[in-house]
């Protein structure tokens, strides 16, 4: 029972959220129907485009932010046109978020079941960064390995500057020179080494140059380890968290990798294996002066020992 009525006030959030501003018959402005090319070409002609998931529309400023480059006069117009009735039912009280802390009436639902069936139903939507990558890759990996892309962001490592990178590589949202040229603040979009746009994938993996580098990274990492690594963009550059100790030691590297040519083509340097391999020994000095105990030293000289006296 308790099912049926949540599921018919999803219903009703589902369709007002689906609602398309122009032209529409209930969304009226002096009697009159709203258009507006803009909202068509920055793909924000619908409800869902315009309030967040808890039901709350987004400022002026925002709407510009994402796209919609529309006067403060059409902004306020549309906001008041659409009927109060709704507004009201998409901050019901049992509405959906990315959290689903609050879903009292959904409650009893597992939770990745519940999120599952709201992200079918375009009520949520996954996290654009996400979305970009699936789009990159053609595939869209089960939510599992999302989840454990974003632990794994976290336990890599303990520098906070590593960390915000990784999520920030999830999030696809690295200063790459395409984004900088969008905000105006680079004169080209283009790679420094090759040319090409350099959008995250390309800057952290495609590059030419930077691909030399995993390929050798994880050829070395496999013969020094007896392991089987993949090269591709889903192990090196987004990471996940297995139970396997290999796993975690390469994404440990793998990090500092990261971290190297992010740096490196952030000055318009050229990464290089030789200067990484520079740095991370130095990074693995440093950690060694960190531990705590002489049973913490040894173990950690046993894990790295390979890798400390790399040339
Ligand atoms: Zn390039």
């Amino acid at each position: 029972m308790r099912r049926y009525t949540a599921e018919i006030c999803l219903k009703k959030i589902e369709e007002i959220r689906n609602q398309v501003l122009n032209n529409n018959r209930h969304i009226l402005s002096g009697g009159k129907s709203i258009f507006s090319r803009t909202l068509i070409e920055a793909n924000m002609d619908k409800i869902s485009d315009w309030v967040s998931l808890n039901g709350v529309f987004y400022s002026y400023q925002a709407i510009i932010a994402r796209g919609a480059k529309i006067t403060i006069m059409l902004y306020n117009q549309i906001l008041a046109a659409i009927p109060k009735e709704w507004k009201r039912t998409l901050q019901q009280p049992y509405q959906h978020s990315m959290e689903l802390e609050e879903v009292p009436l959904l409650g009893a639902m597992p939770k990745n079941q519940l999120k599952a069936m709201l992200i079918k139903r375009k009520l949520i939507k996954k996290p654009s960064g996400v979305m970009k990558w699936e789009t990159y890759l053609g595939e869209s990996p089960t939510e599992t390995f999302w989840n454990r892309a974003f632990q794994a962001a976290r336990k890599v490592t303990k520098e906070p500057k590593l960390q915000i990178m990784q999520y920030k590589i999830i999030h696809h949202i690295i200063p790459t020179k395409q984004y900088l040229f969008l905000r105006k603040t680079a004169e080209s979009p283009n790679c420094m080494d090759c040319k090409q746009i350099e959008t995250v994938q390309h800057m952290l993996y495609d590059c030419e140059k930077t691909k030399e580098l995993w390929l050798a990274l994880t050829k070395l990492f496999n013969q020094k380890e007896n392991s089987k690594i993949e090269c591709n963009i889903t192990s090196c550059i987004i990471g996940s968290t297995t139970k396997s100790e290999k796993r975690r030691k390469f994404n440990f590297i793998a990090t500092h990798l990261k971290y190297h040519i992010y740096m490196a083509k952030f000055n318009d340097g050229h990464p290089s294996l030789n200067r990484f391999f520079l740095q991370f020994k130095r990074q693995l000095q440093i950690h060694s002066l960190n531990q705590q105990s002489e049973v913490q030293l040894q173990e950690f000289e046993e894990t790295w020992k390979q890798w400390l006296k790399i040339e």
